[in-house]
């Protein structure tokens, strides 16, 4: 049920959108913060995912030491943590439950916290807690016996902090070693991907949420000393 049918105000925001006016000091139902990408998950989101509010095809996972663009900081960096999102909408960072047309979210009364806790004239509380009690995918998954332990050896061979030594690695002129281990992990991640899907029968629309986005996706033509940047909130 959405909010336009509950009559409930705007949707809640997410990020650190620029308030239109310096008067605003309620929600303006603008759309703006979902425009700009759905929220990063918080531990107390659990039960939302639990109970099948937020499917976890819905989701996707920054993994750490992946380059993020942190909002409330203004810079891009490697993360320090893995993030769990909700996704966007095709190529657009806009939520996945956001409707455009309405103006409305479609898990309203089961938006996640930072949603509820976000007021763009007001940004002090989103500030306060964006960075606390993130949501992991252990918490979720580490009772999953199988599936979690894949998902364990993909985080070993696809590390992050591996992908910048081979960077450095290549800079340093080693092209054709760093290169052909990039090319190797790369290639893990592929089949890794449609290996679990074959296996375990699950919806291919969960493999972001399980393994992170394609390293084929992240480190394209392997340009990832400039990697594109991504919003962790
Ligand atoms: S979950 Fe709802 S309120 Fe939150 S960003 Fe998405 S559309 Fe907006």
């Amino acid at each position: 049920m959405n909010h336009s049918e509950t009559k409930k105000k705007a949707p809640a925001s997410r990020l650190i959108p620029e308030p239109r006016s310096a008067f605003i000091n309620q929600c303006q139902r603008c759309g703006t913060c979902c425009q700009k990408g759905g929220p990063a998950l918080h531990k107390e989101d659990a039960p939302l995912i639990e109970q099948g509010a937020i499917l976890t095809k819905n989701l996707f996972t920054l993994r750490k030491g992946e380059m993020a663009v942190d909002n409330v900081r203004g810079y891009a960096a490697p993360l320090e943590a893995e993030i769990i999102k909700i996704k966007g909408q095709g190529r657009s960072w806009a939520c996945c439950f956001y409707d455009p047309i309405a103006h409305t979210c479609g898990i309203y009364d089961a938006r996640p916290v930072e949603c509820r806790v976000l007021a763009c004239w007001n940004t002090a509380d989103i500030e306060r807690m964006y960075a606390k009690d993130r949501l992991k995918r252990q918490d979720l998954l580490g009772t999953i016996s199988g599936l979690w332990e894949v998902v364990q050896a993909h985080e070993q061979r696809c590390a992050y902090r591996d992908i910048e030594k081979l960077a450095a690695r290549l800079k340093e002129g080693a092209h054709a070693d760093a290169r052909a281990e990039l090319n190797e992990m790369v290639a893990y991640d592929r089949h890794l991907r449609s290996l679990t899907v074959e296996k375990s029968g699950i919806d291919p629309a969960m493999l972001d949420f399980l393994f992170g986005r394609p390293l084929s996706e992240t480190l394209p033509g392997y340009s990832f000393l400039q990697p594109p940047p991504v919003r962790p909130l």
